[in-house]
């Protein structure tokens, strides 16, 4: 059971139930690579590994240990898709740019599962599909909407009856919805830190408790000094790969993500009777309100559900209360059952929803704002980074670059997002109730 407070990551059901991450240490001599990578997540550790199945050198550099940031705290739930439909995407990037992006957010589930299959990476990994539960007419309206434009590039979505949504979620509350079935699951510190050992054994180095404290470009512009306390890296590329735990190392990069709290819950294992009932077939589920909760198996038939957590990354009982009632009115037999454990992260909030890649110098590459998408998105945004500097073409390097907008007074966007995070419950509320 869980003690509080708690630090959110070794509290979480991912830290007890882990493969064993690689051995690492800290930098502690001055060094040369082509790349440096900086954030050991699932975004910088897919760029590693296909850096270094191109001959490159690469060193990744991380503040804390392995997966320590939203890698290994996250729902593992396998997702397709970003805030906005192909449509949505088309009109923000325009044609040209957008479509290899749709292309690739196609294909983002399979990549996840296909990778883990190729690398035999030991996360108990399931593709069971992805049920979006819709509550209002007008939200279930918008899911099929959506399915109709993914059709168009070939992706089928499948659209669910009320009857159908309530069998395959277990819960009545839902008035229809969509099942995507190439999504599903994985434990994500597990598939983490098997990226690492996958990198490692393809010659990266990686570095832990090595926290990155400035970056020189070189005179020549060709490449960069990146320094922690302790020592340097020079390399031709840098990659920063720290989404939401990102900090002003990169001059004026924080200001552009706003870093929001996600919380996570598990029961106990459950019964055979209530596995029964509830996700029958494993599925993913996400009960698609403003403020969504969203749910999954683990190995041994605990359910976690998540949903948005406090402005603060230490958490105490009460920040869990409301996940906790959340979930228990969607499925109401797990009033009786027992939360073994709580945790929770970052997620980055970006000003337009989307993720976005950007170059803010030469051969400085940045990429994140997952908008809690992360677990798809970041490791098909780690190869597109990885493409980026090796110059393959858009199918390869399918991410639009962007110029990022700031969050204005961005301090109390912090602030701002409680108060929204309120307004849409309250929202929320007002949809189920008209139907
Ligand atoms: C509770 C929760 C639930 C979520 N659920 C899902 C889900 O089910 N599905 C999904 O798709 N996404 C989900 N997400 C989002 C997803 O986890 C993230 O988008 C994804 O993990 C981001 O990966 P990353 O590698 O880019 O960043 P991270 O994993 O956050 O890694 C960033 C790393 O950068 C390091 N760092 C920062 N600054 C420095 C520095 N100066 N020097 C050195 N290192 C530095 C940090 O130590 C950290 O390890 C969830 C997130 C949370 C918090």
């Amino acid at each position: 059971m869980t003690q509080f407070p708690i630090d959110g990551f070794t509290s979480s059901l991912w830290y007890a139930t882990a493969v064993d991450a690689p051995d690492t240490e800290a930098l502690t001599e001055s060094i040369q690579a082509d790349v440096v990578i900086i954030g050991a997540g699932i975004t910088g550790l897919n760029a590693a590994i296909e850096l270094a199945q191109n001959q490159v050198n690469v060193v990744v550099l991380d503040a804390g240990v392995i997966a320590g940031g939203a890698s290994g705290r996250n729902g593992g739930q396998v997702n397709l898709g970003l805030n906005k439909g192909p449509d949505g995407l088309i009109e923000h990037y325009g044609e040209a740019s957008a479509t290899p992006l749709i292309h690739a957010i196609c294909r983002t589930p399979d990549t996840v599962f296909d990778r883990i299959r190729q690398f035999g990476i030991n996360c108990d990994a399931e593709q069971n599909g992805w049920i979006q539960g819709a509550v209002s007419l007008r939200g279930l309206d918008a899911m099929r909407a959506q399915a109709d434009e993914y059709a168009r590039y070939g992706l089928s979505i499948e659209e669910l009856s009320k009857a159908e949504v309530d069998r395959q979620s277990g819960s009545s509350q839902f008035v229809g919805g969509v099942f995507v079935k190439q999504s599903g699951s994985i434990q994500p510190l597990s598939y983490t830190r098997e990226l690492a050992r996958v990198a490692i054994e393809a010659g990266v180095s990686i570095y832990t408790h090595s926290l990155v404290e400035t970056l020189r470009q070189l005179a020549n512009h060709n490449g960069w000094i990146v320094s922690t306390a302790l020592a340097s890296v020079t390399a031709n590329h840098v990659l920063v790969c720290t989404n939401g735990y990102t900090d002003d190392t990169v001059s004026g990069l924080a200001k552009k993500v706003v870093p929001v709290r996600s919380i996570q819950v598990a029961t106990e294992p459950l019964s055979e009777e209530l596995q029964a009932k509830i996700l029958p077939n494993r599925s993913t589920v996400v009960d698609k309100r403003r403020m969504i909760l969203y749910g999954r198996y683990d190995r041994d038939n605990r359910l976690t559900m998540g949903d948005r957590g406090p402005m603060r990354d230490q958490f105490c009982e009460d920040d869990f209360a409301d996940v906790k009632k959340r979930a228990i009115a969607l499925y109401p037999e797990l009033s009786e059952v027992r939360w073994d454990y709580h945790w929770g992260g970052r997620v980055a909030i970006t000003k337009d929803y989307l993720p976005f890649l950007f170059e803010p110098a030469r051969h400085l590459h940045v990429g994140m704002g997952y908008n809690g998408r992360g677990v798809g998105m970041g490791t098909m945004m780690g190869m597109a980074m990885a493409a980026r500097v090796l110059n393959l073409g858009p199918d390869k390097a399918f991410m639009p670059e962007t110029s990022p907008d700031e969050f204005i007074f961005h301090a109390l966007h912090e602030i701002g997002a409680e108060v929204v995070i309120r307004w849409e419950m309250l929202m929320d509320r007002i949809d189920s109730m008209r139907g």
